[in-house]
């Protein structure tokens, strides 16, 4: 479920002093799922009967157009989201994965280059090609251990289905794996949710995503919600579940170094660290976005409309430079995101500015409130407190410099 990573509702992210260099990184979105599942919002659609191979076609060219406009620097990452990439059948996969390595092909000795699959898409055969073209970390959207949850969410994998899909990417030298799970599901209770972590943390992978489910717009969940027809647990169980996670992942050994994510040393997730610290990188494929050279575009979404477009150009929906007082308040909310913080060093060399002269009446609240903390390098980074309550916290800084 990390799919291109929301940035807190504001995708549009900027830098100003730092002077512009070659992307170094690359998101392509492959936006075909075999399902929706109920609560889903992103940019996927049902497969059947999908263009698959024209889109793919499409892609390469889009690559092309883009690569020639802004040539790449050394790679290194690529995240290949969707959607599920790994519905690709394997001549797909590798049409696919060959188009990526011509366009980008310079690529840094320890690069980190995901993909994400579902459990139940990934045979030993697709998963040869996948390694063969380069991918060497995977990450499973698995949600939780229970058939009846996962049904209840409108994944079309049960739990046998996961382990066969690991045991296959293990099978096929692809150990640098990572699944994702949800909390706050229909249903869920804190002991269902305890249950999950014991089977997760029984695989001993090097990276977990956790993420709280969220009842997005436009979604079979939220008319259900609307209806009040989702049994969704009470607050206080859903950060009981929140603290209980954060407690058995810090008891097996892994670092939570952002709010959802959780990793053994050398295993953060390097490609999502990008966007958290406000770097440039490409974003291809429909519905994908980009931030390259101060700007940020945002694709053209459907399908077919995609595919059409990059007969004749980009295929660009809008493109714009963020105001450099919103690129600020995105710097603090993004960063945050991140436990080990914000620096004041490194806000100054983007902004020419103090972090303090910007947002010294918000930090000083928050510090109050105790949900900010000092960092010894001087910058301010979330507390016990606030890591639970952090959208508090990021709310506080939005619109905090609008009228400066
Ligand atoms: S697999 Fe992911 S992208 Fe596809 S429908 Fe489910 S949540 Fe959405």
């Amino acid at each position: 479920m990390n799919h291109q990573l929301k940035l807190d509702g504001r995708e549009s992210r900027n830098s100003f002093n730092r002077p512009s260099t070659a992307p170094q990184a690359v998101y392509i979105h492959i936006p075909f799922c075999t399902n929706k599942c109920f609560y889903c919002d992103f940019n996927s659609y049902v497969l059947k009967d999908q263009p698959v191979m024209d889109y793919l076609r499409a892609l390469d060219r889009e690559m092309e157009l883009t690569v020639r406009e802004t040539p790449p620097g050394e790679i290194k990452s690529i995240f290949v989201g969707g959607g599920t990439p790994t519905v690709l059948k394997p001549d797909e996969m590798e049409f696919f994965l060959s188009s990526v390595r011509r366009h980008f092909p310079d690529w840094a000795a320890d690069i980190e280059f995901s993909m994400e699959a579902n459990p139940g898409t990934t045979d030993r055969d697709k998963l040869a090609v996948m390694k063969d073209g380069g991918v060497n970390r995977v990450s499973f959207g698995v949600q939780a251990f229970q058939n009846e949850l996962l049904s209840g969410i409108g994944r079309i994998h049960n739990t046998d289905d996961v382990f066969r899909s690991l045991e296959n990417a293990m099978a096929a030298g692809l150990d640098n794996l990572s699944i994702d799970l949800m909390f706050g599901l229909p249903n869920q209770t804190v002991e269902m949710l305890d249950y999950s972590m014991s089977r997760a943390l029984e695989l001993g992978l090097p990276h977990y995503s956790i993420y709280s489910l969220k009842v997005e717009e436009n979604t079979l969940f939220h008319t259900l919600y609307q209806k009040n027809q989702l049994p969704l647990p009470a607050e206080e169980d859903e950060l009981k579940m929140y603290l209980l996670l954060m407690e058995r992942m810090e008891q097996a050994g892994y670092k939570q170094y952002e709010i959802s994510n959780f990793a053994k040393p050398g295993y953060e997730s390097r490609h999502n660290i990008t966007y958290w610290r406000n770097e440039d990188y490409y974003g291809l494929g429909a519905g994908a976005h980009g931030y390259v050279n101060r700007c940020r575009h945002v694709n053209i979404k459907g399908v077919n409309p995609y595919n059409e477009a990059t007969q004749q150009g980009r295929p660009i929906l809008e493109r714009f430079e963020v105001p450099r007082e919103e690129a600020m308040e995105d710097f603090v909310m993004v960063g945050l995101r991140v436990l080990e913080g914000i620096s004041d060093d490194r806000f100054q060399r983007q902004f020419g500015v103090r972090l303090e002269d910007m947002f010294g009446e918000q930090l000083g609240k928050m510090l109050n409130a105790g949900l900010l903390e000092r960092t010894a390098a001087g910058g301010y980074r979330l507390s016990r407190k606030g890591i639970l309550f952090g959208n508090e916290v990021f709310a506080e800084f939005v619109g905090a410099l609008d009228g400066k």
